[in-house]
């Protein structure tokens, strides 16, 4: 009897072997699959998880003027949820919409067992140079790209000290098997939709220097769904802290994420 974890994940790893096979070889029509063995996780349109880093015992980052990670956080993801859905192409759910705590871990299981296409954290996180300011996107990497990266990573792993153990909910063996065939085209989705979130913010948004970066951040590991992290700016910078405490500047980069959301479905149409 398998899990309910496992079962997403073989319907999971079902669809992307059928698009690589049929979908993607423009010869979808003569060669479908009968109905039954296509999944049907999602309905219709695809579901984007975004996860308002942080939350409830757990403040994040607390900026110089005392502003709080996990509310800035929830305000933006709160915020791109509005402009999402008022594009109407799109699903979206939150891993939290109040301030709540939620373990690393059980922010990838709920977009999992939810069937999301795309996974986006929120973050504003502090760096030890408090000079630093600007926006910046990350994917999983086992080796940081930087000292930064690495130290941002360091930081947010550590969220889980405020929770106990979790125990996964899936054989570890066969997570390992089933995630070695999609974690290729997952980590390319990654890389693609970091791709989109920096040509979007670099339109009206300072950004770090090299701002696409990658570290072994937890909150990024699932072997299924494209994920990515996005710093809005630093929470140890006074300029970026300011910023972000605006709502009108939380929209507009909001706006940007929107944008790099709908490009990134609209270059991955099967995603
Ligand atoms: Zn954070």
């Amino acid at each position: 009897m398998l899990d309910s974890g496992v079962k997403v994940f073989l319907q999971r790893l079902s669809r992307v072997i059928t698009r690589r096979l049929f979908l993607g070889s423009g010869v979808a029509a003569t060669f479908a699959l009968p109905a039954y063995a296509v999944p049907s996780v999602r309905p219709n349109l695809p579901l984007v998880m975004l996860d308002p880093g942080h939350g409830g015992k757990d403040p994040g980052a607390i900026g110089i003027s005392g502003t709080y990670e996990k509310h800035i956080a929830l305000a933006a993801a709160q915020e791109l949820q509005r402009q999402l859905n008022a594009g109407g192409k799109m699903r979206v759910e939150l891993t939290r919409t109040r301030d709540v705590f939620i373990p690393l871990e059980t922010r990838v299981a709920i977009a999992q067992r939810k069937g999301a296409a795309l996974f986006v954290s929120m973050h504003a996180d502090a760096l030890l140079d408090r000079s630093v300011r600007g926006a910046s996107v990350y994917t999983l990497g086992e080796h940081a790209t930087d000292t930064q990266a690495a130290q941002l990573a360091k930081h947010e792993n550590a969220s889980d000290r405020f929770g106990g153990h979790m125990p996964h909910a899936t054989s570890p063996e066969v997570s390992r098997i089933l995630a070695s065939l999609v974690r290729e085209e997952t980590r390319a989705g990654s890389v693609r939709m970091a791709q989109e979130v920096v040509g979007a913010l670099r339109e009206d948004t300072r950004l770090l220097p090299n701002p696409q970066r990658q570290a072994a951040f937890k909150v990024l590991k699932a072997a299924d769904i494209p994920s990515v992290l996005v710093e809005m700016g630093f929470m140890s910078n006074r300029e970026d802290e300011a910023s972000l405490r605006q709502p009108a500047h939380r929209a507009k980069v909001a706006a940007a994420m929107k944008r790099a959301i709908e490009g990134y479905f609209t270059a991955m149409p099967n995603a």
